[in-house]
């Protein structure tokens, strides 16, 4: 259904800021989201490179992909997760195009850089270069690309959870999308960390807690007030 990724695997897997630019040429604007290219294209660059790939859909265009690298199976599986949709462009003005991911000044521009294909490529490219080295860690690893989380999500996390929730049997801890930004504090860069314990089925958060020492982070039933920060 989509076409092999060919030559760019090894470029790919240790260069994912051009990964990112890639992603960004993808328009994942969610509405409506349309995410099916994207995803084919990933799932092609991860089957190329030798891992299982699953794509469950609860519409076509909008498909979600789950990826395994196989580990010992000494520890429960860890889960990476990321959507690739982004949030609208219309009526905003931009310096330079949204959905060319142009690489100026050191960063890589356009929707979707920070929320989130940034940690997309990020986590694609660990995965990548993990299966091209052979690793094989205690646990499985898995990646879990989704479609529409800026809009509900009931093609994506929502229903993979409703209806396809034995994918992620035994997962005990997961990397998903990012609470905060490095932020440069008085010469200081600082890495915001979070921390939060989930009901997979609900998905409704029990508690946060920030796990490093110099954090002003406290508990919050809702997880919208915390906020952590610590020396990077
Ligand atoms: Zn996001």
């Amino acid at each position: 259904m989509h076409a092999s990724a060919g030559g760019d695997l090894a470029a790919l897997r240790e260069r994912p800021a051009e990964l990112l630019q890639r992603l960004i040429r993808f328009e994942t604007v969610n509405p409506p989201g349309g995410e099916r290219e994207c995803v084919g294209w990933i799932e092609s660059l991860l089957r190329d490179a030798g891992l299982e790939t699953r794509i469950v859909a609860a519409d076509e265009e909008r498909p979600n992909l789950v990826a395994r690298l196989r580990g010992r199976a000494e520890s429960p599986p860890l889960l990476l997760q990321g959507h690739v949709d982004v949030v609208p462009v219309s009526d905003q003005n931009w310096t330079r195009p949204p959905f060319a991911g142009e690489e100026a000044g050191g960063f890589i521009w356009g929707r979707g850089a920070l929320d989130m294909k940034g940690g997309v490529a990020m986590m694609i490219a660990a995965v990548l270069r993990a299966r091209e080295r052979g690793l094989e860690p205690r646990g499985d690893v898995l990646l879990c690309i989704l479609s529409d989380e800026e809009a509900g999500s009931d093609n994506g996390a929502r229903h993979l959870v409703a209806e396809h929730a034995e994918l992620f049997d035994g997962v005990r801890y997961a990397l998903g999308e990012f609470g905060g930004f490095t932020l440069n504090i008085v010469g200081r860069r600082f890495a915001p960390c979070g921390a939060a314990s989930r009901n997979w089925r609900t998905g409704s958060a029990r508690h946060w807690r920030c796990r490093y020492a110099r954090c002003s982070c406290r508990r919050s039933p809702t997880g919208s007030s915390t906020r952590s920060a610590n020396a990077a």
